[in-house]
């Protein structure tokens, strides 16, 4: 994957300001951070997103998620992160490498959470049923 920018990181190419590595994953600050201390948690491998990684390393990147954002709390006094993956280009994917977003929230920071819509009707128990019965 020669044009992927995560790549190029990992492989030490491109230089970030890394704050944890193990032998699967790796974790960096974004460059254009929603709040100071917004990190990014990638899998070493070059999978492009969720449904593309196989089971075990997505289970070491939520694991490494799990330990960076506990150190992104503490160092940055946050009280609390939103995690955030943008799987596919319609859902915001800009590198198309997994990689969760670890973003520290503090009082009044002016970020704002998804708005929620309202179903119609039975819509609800239509959508649910029709998603059970694909799993
Ligand atoms: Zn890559």
């Amino acid at each position: 994957m020669e044009e992927c920018i995560f790549c190029k990181i990992i492989n030490g190419e491109i230089p970030s300001s890394k704050v944890y590595e193990n032998d699967k994953v790796i974790a960096f600050l974004d460059i254009a951070p929603v709040n100071k201390g917004h990190t990014l948690v990638v899998p070493k491998e070059h999978h492009k997103d969720i449904m593309d990684t196989p089971d075990n390393i997505l289970a070491e990147t939520i694991k490494a998620v799990k330990k960076v954002a506990k150190a992104v709390m503490k160092a940055t006094g946050a009280e609390g992160f939103n995690l955030g993956v943008n799987n596919g280009k319609i859902a915001g994917q800009l590198v198309m490498h997994l990689h969760f977003h670890i973003m520290p929230r503090f009082e009044n920071d002016g970020l704002k959470l998804w708005p929620g819509r309202k179903y119609e009707g039975n819509e609800i128990d239509e959508i649910a049923k029709k998603i059970s019965s694909l799993l």
